[in-house]
This record gives C-alpha cells, sequence and structure tokens, in this order.
C-alpha cells in the first residue's frame, strides 16, 4: 500500500470519482493494483462496468450544462488553482506515479512538471477564444462565428504518462467549458484518482471531471463510445486500439482525436556533433525505461560516425542504474508487466537471428520481476520486427546507412508517422530531411520535444489531433456561424 509513503494522505483515493462523490464499492467487486518493480499489492480499486460508465456520463451533461455558462475568467481561474495544487503535491503525485507505473522518481516529478503545464497553458488560453466577423455577401446581412464547448468528453488514457497524459486533454477541455469522464489505465488509476481529489480541492465542479476505474474496459469503452451524450472521444494508446474505438465511434458520429503508437527513426548524420548526438539519443531512448510513444525506435547511424557512436552509446548504456523508481539514483525503472518483457525479449531474439549483436545486455536483468538490462544492438536491419514494430523497452537498435536518399526513405517505412529526430550541423541538410520525413514531429539535434506549447501529434496510423499549444483548444471546440439576416443596410 502507497498511502502511509504520502504527505498528504487524502491523495490516496482507491475509489472512482462521480459526480464529485467516491466511489468504493461496485456490484462487480474489485481488482488488485500492484507495484511492478516488486508486485507489491497497491490498492484494491472498484470494477466499474456499464451503469457506473453511464452514471458518470449523465453526470458529466447535468454538469456540462452549468459549466458552459461561466466565464472563461472563472474556468482560468478555477484551472490555474488545480495548476497550483499539482505543483504543491509535485512529491506526492510523483511517488503515486513511481508506485504503480515503475518509472524512476526523477522523471516522475518531471513528468507532473509537464503535466502541471498543461493545466497552466490552458488556463491562460480559456481567456483567448475567439470567433470571427466575417464580411458578408448581401448588405443586409452579419456573418459570425462562434466557438462553443464540444459537450461530454470521454477520455481514455494510457499507462505510460498516468498524468501528463491526463492533463493534456482535460485542461483544454475543461478551459473550452467541456465536461469529462476519463478512463485511466487499469495499470494507474491511482494518478488519476489523486488529480481528481486535486481537481475538487481547486473547486472544479463536481461532474465537471469524473474519473472511473476498472479492468473489464471493453464494458467501460463500449459505453463510452456509444453513448450519445458523449460528444467527443479523446484517446492515447496503442494504434490497436485506436482502431477499435474509432470503429466503435462511428455509429454515433463523435469527434475523435486519436494519440496513438510511434515508430521513431532517429537520423545521426555523419557531420553531427557526437556529444549532443548521445545526449539525444540516450533521453529519446531510454526515457521512462524506453516506453514512450516518441522513443527513439531505430537509430540510423551513418557510416563515417558509426563506430565511435556505438562506443559511446554503449559507455552510457552500460552505466545506467537499474532499479526500483523509488532508490536514488536509479534511471531504468521495471517495464509495466511480464508481456512487455517477453515483447522485447522476442524482439531482441528475432533481431539476434538475423545476423545483429548485442554490445550491451541483450537480456533479463538479475533484479528479475519485469526488470530488463539497457541494451545496445548493432547490426540491425529493417527488416527486423525490432524496427517494424514498437518496442517499448529499453532497447537501442542501430541499423547503418550510407546516403540521406537511402536513410529517409528507411524511416519512411512505417505505418507510424508521430515522431523523428535527426541529429546534424548542416543548415540545408537538416531542413530538407525534416520536410520529407512522414512524421507529425521532429526533433533537430535533440531527443526532448515534448513542450506544452508546441502541437503534439501524429500523422499516417499514429493519429488524428494535435494536443498542447494554441491548436489543443480546437480538439475541444465546435464552430457555430450564424448567418444574421434582415438588418438595415447602412
Ligand atoms: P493500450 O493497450 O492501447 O491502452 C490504452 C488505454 O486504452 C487503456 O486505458 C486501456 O485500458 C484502454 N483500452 C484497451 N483496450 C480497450 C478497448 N477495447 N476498449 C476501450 N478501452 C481500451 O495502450 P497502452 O499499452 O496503455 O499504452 C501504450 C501505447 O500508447 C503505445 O502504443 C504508445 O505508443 C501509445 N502512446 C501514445 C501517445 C501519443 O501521444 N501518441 C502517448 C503515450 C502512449 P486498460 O488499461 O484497462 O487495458
Amino acid at each position: 500500500m502507497g498511502k502511509h509513503l504520502l504527505k498528504d494522505p487524502g491523495l490516496w483515493r482507491p475509489a472512482a470519482l462521480i459526480n464529485g462523490e467516491w466511489v468504493d464499492q461496485t456490484p462487480h467487486g474489485t481488482y488488485e493494483l500492484r507495484n511492478p518493480a516488486n508486485g507489491d499489492l497497491l490498492a484494491r480499486l472498484p470494477r466499474c462496468q456499464e451503469a457506473d460508465t453511464t452514471r458518470s456520463i449523465e453526470a458529466a451533461d447535468v454538469a456540462f450544462r452549468t459549466w458552459r455558462r461561466t466565464t472563461a475568467r472563472q474556468r482560468a481561474d478555477i484551472l490555474r488553482r488545480w495548476y497550483e495544487l499539482m505543483v504543491e503535491h509535485k512529491a506526492d503525485l510523483a511517488t503515486i506515479i513511481t508506485l504503480e507505473e515503475g518509472k524512476p522518481l526523477s522523471e516522475a516529478l518531471g513528468e507532473i512538471d509537464y503535466a502541471a503545464s498543461f493545466v497552466r497553458w490552458f488556463s491562460e488560453e480559456a481567456t483567448r477564444v475567439r470567433g470571427d466577423v466575417i464580411p458578408a455577401s448581401r448588405p443586409t446581412q452579419h456573418i459570425l462565428s462562434l466557438k462553443q464547448p464540444v459537450g461530454v468528453c470521454a477520455a481514455i488514457t494510457p499507462w505510460n504518462f498516468p498524468a501528463a497524459m491526463i492533463t493534456r486533454k482535460a485542461a483544454p477541455a475543461l478551459a473550452a467549458g467541456c465536461s469529462m469522464v476519463v478512463k485511466p489505465a487499469s495499470q494507474t488509476p491511482m494518478t488519476a484518482f489523486a488529480l481528481g481529489e486535486l481537481a475538487l480541492r481547486a473547486g472544479v465542479p463536481a461532474g465537471v471531471f469524473n474519473v472511473i476505474s476498472g479492468n473489464d474496459t471493453r464494458a467501460i469503452g463500449g459505453v463510452l463510445t456509444s453513448h450519445t451524450l458523449v460528444r467527443k472521444l479523446t484517446f492515447t494508446g496503442s494504434t490497436e486500439v485506436g482502431r477499435v474505438l474509432l470503429r466503435q465511434s462511428a455509429d454515433t458520429i463523435k469527434k475523435c482525436s486519436m494519440e496513438l503508437g510511434g515508430n521513431a527513426p532517429c537520423i545521426v548524420f555523419d557531420d553531427a556533433d557526437i556529444d549532443l548526438v548521445v545526449d539525444g539519443v540516450m533521453a529519446a531512448k531510454y526515457r521512462n525505461t524506453g516506453q514512450s510513444c516518441i522513443a527513439a525506435n531505430r537509430v540510423f547511424v551513418q557510416d563515417g560516425i558509426h563506430d565511435r557512436l556505438v562506443q559511446r552509446l554503449a559507455e552510457r548504456s552500460r552505466a545506467l542504474k537499474v532499479g526500483n523508481g523509488l532508490e536514488q539514483g536509479v534511471e531504468i525503472g521495471p517495464m509495466i508487466d511480464e508481456a512487455a518483457v517477453a515483447k522485447i525479449e522476442a524482439q531482441v531474439a528475432n533481431a539476434l537471428v538475423g545476423g545483429a549483436q548485442v554490445i550491451v545486455g541483450g537480456r533479463r536483468h538479475a533484479l528479475g520481476g519485469a526488470f530488463y538490462e539497457p541494451t545496445v544492438i548493432e547490426g540491425v536491419t529493417v527488416d527486423m520486427t525490432i524496427a517494424q514494430e514498437e518496442t517499448f523497452g529499453p532497447v537501442l537498435p542501430l541499423i547503418r546507412f550510407r546516403t540521406d536518399e537511402e536513410v529517409v526513405e528507411m524511416a519512411n517505412q512505417s505505418e507510424f508517422g508521430l515522431a523523428a529526430y535527426l541529429f546534424s550541423r548542416d543548415a540545408n541538410r537538416i531542413w530538407r530531411t525534416a520536410e520529407r520525413l512522414e512524421s507529425g514531429m521532429v526533433g533537430v539535434n535533440t531527443g526532448l520535444i515534448s513542450t506544452e506549447v508546441a502541437p503534439f501529434g501524429g500523422i499516417k496510423q499514429s493519429g488524428l489531433g494535435r494536443e498542447g499549444s494554441h491548436l489543443g483548444m480546437d480538439e475541444y471546440l465546435e464552430i457555430k456561424y450564424l448567418c444574421w439576416d434582415g438588418l438595415t443596410p447602412q
């Protein structure tokens, strides 16, 4: 249990938040939440199903009718307070993330900064939603367009960033005047409930922000995608599940945002600054133990820098400290579960059969459980499963290349198009390559691209829509145009 580790035990809420009330019982019993670092039981959570989901949606609908009529300034002030509470309780929120997700505490603290930054940003954007006055085509007319909140939004979120993947959706939704039902990943609900507790303390009215838990995901997802009161579905998770949810949402024609899987290429040209490359690749690969949608999944290295870079990445990877994320100095935590370890084990085995070589790691870690060694593999080719599938683990595959033409073609050989990275000192080469890469985001000479001020999202089968930036609000707004006729011409 994690409550005793918190300065404010009131943030430990093993219960669903429906219409401002904590619900710790359902007719369907509970499920167990365990710490991926050691298997310890953290909590027993209510298994919400259809009826609880419907109740949350109905509560959100009632709350929406009042919330949408508040002024933008009122909503901004409440969101600002929510942001301040997140900052005040940063240590506790980070501890909850590490307990249920496994990432090192220093990274969990960073995630809370990132998650809170969306709440601050959209508290500011709330007051800047504007419509248009459009020159009319007849003298008796005025043409105006208004932006109005979409309505009740359903958010389904993944376990890998348990706080940020919620605030990146909830902050713009609430800022726009929408209400929300969140279904966090069943492996990381405690962070979502802590955010719910802070939302209530900040003055978010009952029913505006609801969080339901449960591992009967299909039942909950079925209601969220079919209920006519839900006007918008915002999902972050795998492409496979995204496809299912889009199909399910088709019958009620919901507005949909999809932040899906990635298979980021990272291209290192001969002329790159090798120090920047090493720092960038380490950050882009190993953040959250490699379990990030924008992780550098395929590292393409040009001939002339290849051997030096392999050596430098091997040294740094070998030195990474693996362990329970709550321990001082740990840089690599456990993977989320056994299935995740089995997936990268299979990818590494497939690469070795195909002729790749392990330079560092390549096995389960001596700590056992869900720990896997930081791993560097060279001699990888694009036909191997490690290059074709999302890896989602601490494995760094290096693919050698010769020409700019060849590498862009290989980089684009993927159904995914979320992030890409490139390292070079040549401005022409950077521009030419960045333009040709099929991805929604490109990091140039950096491995860290996530920020609340920039539009985050993918193309191809990595998703629909953008989160963050001034564009993030649009996902939660509808445009209504007024054609106002019968006026006396001037
Ligand atoms: P996932 O298996 O797709 O699950 C994501 C969420 O969907 C969870 O809440 C899960 O609930 C729920 N879900 C699963 N099947 C469902 C169904 N049939 N109906 C309704 N909901 C369903 O993904 P994950 O393993 O949690 O997260 C990793 C994936 O997310 C990776 O592919 C990663 O690239 C992607 N991701 C993308 C972004 C981005 O911004 N593009 C950011 C982070 C992660 P349960 O937990 O109960 O199964």
